[in-house]
């Protein structure tokens, strides 16, 4: 209830009631406006641990954590009484010109703590975007500031995602999106992706990784290494299909960046904060990065907040040399996205949350899909703590894809809907990331509907 208008905040309404509601105002990201409007939102209304509720009632198991952030499950009290006290002392100040507030100091002391040990100074943003558009503005300033202009441009990679700011998706690698709005932006160069099944489906994965890592230095000595900035990446590519690059990959692009003394980021908005069942992705994969973007799981997605963990080599030279930094948000260290932040860290931490995903539901995890590998509609099952790809395929004994046109992967996806199940279709890619407080039965759940919907979508192809 408004106190002063008694009125309820939100009118009930039937599904049918919102759906035109929304068709007639609101412009959602990624989405054909006009199949919205024919097709009507699937309207959620409420949610609890993995579980979420339409406006049907129907009962659905979250395989995506939202949009991969969601990671201490739905409906954690310790999160929203340190939102409400938060509001009540102090809902916003700003960290412009000099003025700060307890729960961002807090939160940058605690993330220097828990981030590894090159990182003890972070920028606040609001989201994975403005982070990734703050790697860009800092990249650059860190050369200018040591008097190497020219070391403009940064490297990123096909199929990459790294937001939709015109940064941010220029940093990002998605054909669809560079062919809205002139993208990338000048600067801005990309690589193939470490994608075995797509790439390189009979090679050993080791000699893959090295492989892929080696397409980097090509384009370092095509471009020439005294103009070349930073390599980005994301640990594990996840919008792009959870691709799980082989083990050799990641410490082959750190020589790489090393023996050119380029800068690493590594975009962490998806990997961090335990998915990979270790912090972050950098610790998974062995890469020491100079900056570290993050977002989503920083607060479970609870509220909005992001931001990039600058390590001393940057941070040093911004600080000792770079005076004004003409750079930042109205919400860079929000107070009461810090104060929730700080309370997701300390939940994640009092649960045991990334070593469970280590040692007990990321290793349960991989021996489900390693029996779901065997369904005849799945070329590959790959799994990297709590996230995971099915690979679906025509012909198993050849992992021949089926044609793009048959969009089996959406038809898959519609089953996952229609039973229960949120699961995310990237082409023929069946991904899913779902909350780290997933229990081994609800992991065995989750498997249940899985293979119930690869069974009918392999009905359906027959
Ligand atoms: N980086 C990665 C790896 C992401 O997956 C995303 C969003 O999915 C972003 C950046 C952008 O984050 P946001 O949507 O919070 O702007």
């Amino acid at each position: 209830m408004n106190a002063l208008t008694q009125q309820p905040l939100l009118t009930t309404r039937s599904t049918r009631e919102w759906q035109a509601a929304d068709a007639a105002h609101f412009l959602h990201p990624f989405t054909d406006f006009q199949s919205l409007a024919r097709k009507g939102s699937r309207i959620i209304t409420r949610a609890d641990n993995i579980y979420l509720w339409d406006s049907d009632g129907r009962k659905i198991l979250d395989a995506m954590s939202g949009l991969w952030c969601v990671n201490v499950g739905y409906g954690q009290q310790a999160l929203i009484d340190a939102a409400t006290r938060q509001l009540r002392e102090l809902p916003f100040y700003n960290s412009f010109f000099q003025t700060a507030t307890p729960p961002a100091i807090e939160l940058a002391e605690l993330l220097a703590e828990i981030t590894p040990p090159q990182f003890q100074h972070v920028f606040f943003t609001g989201s994975g975007s403005e982070a990734s558009d703050t790697v860009v503005r800092m990249v650059r300033r860190y050369w200018d500031i040591l008097g190497q202009p020219q070391r403009h441009t940064i490297i990123s990679r096909k199929n990459a995602y790294h937001g939709s700011t015109m940064a941010g998706a220029s940093l990002g690698g998605m054909g669809a999106m560079h062919a809205q709005g002139g993208l990338p932006i000048p600067g801005i160069v990309h690589i193939e992706q470490p994608h075995a099944y797509q790439l390189a489906r009979e090679m050993a994965p080791d000699a893959f990784g090295r492989l892929a890592a080696s397409w980097l230095e090509d384009k370092i000595i095509e471009l020439g290494p005294d103009r070349v900035a930073a390599f980005i990446g994301e640990p594990v590519q996840g919008a792009g299909g959870v691709i799980i690059p082989p083990d050799t990959y990641w410490p082959e692009v750190q020589r790489i960046c090393d023996r050119h003394g380029i800068l690493l980021v590594s975009d962490e908005v998806v990997c961090g904060f335990g998915r990979t069942g270790h912090w972050f992705g950098c610790e998974r994969f062995g890469t020491r990065p100079d900056l570290m973007s993050f977002a989503k799981g920083v607060t479970s997605g609870y509220v909005p907040l992001g931001g990039v963990m600058v390590g001393e080599r940057v941070a040093r030279v911004l600080i000792e040399q770079g005076g004004d930094f003409e750079h930042g948000y109205t919400y860079s260290g929000h107070p009461v996205a810090c104060a929730v932040a700080l309370a997701n860290i300390r939940l994640m931490q009092q649960l045991k949350l990334v070593e469970r995903v280590r040692d007990d539901t990321g290793p349960h995890l991989a021996s489900l899909y390693a029996s779901l590998a065997e369904h005849p509609l799945v070329g590959r099952a790959e799994t990297c703590g709590l996230m995971a790809a099915l690979q679906l395929v025509r012909d198993k004994a050849s992992g021949t894809p089926f044609p793009p046109e048959r969009q089996v992967g959406l038809l898959c996806r519609s089953h996952c809907f229609a039973n229960g199940l949120v699961m995310r279709a990237v082409g023929d890619r069946m991904i899913v990331a779902p909350p780290l407080v997933m229990t081994r039965a609800q992991v065995d759940e989750m498997g249940a509907l899985i293979r119930l919907c690869l069974d009918k979508t392999w009905a359906d192809v027959q």
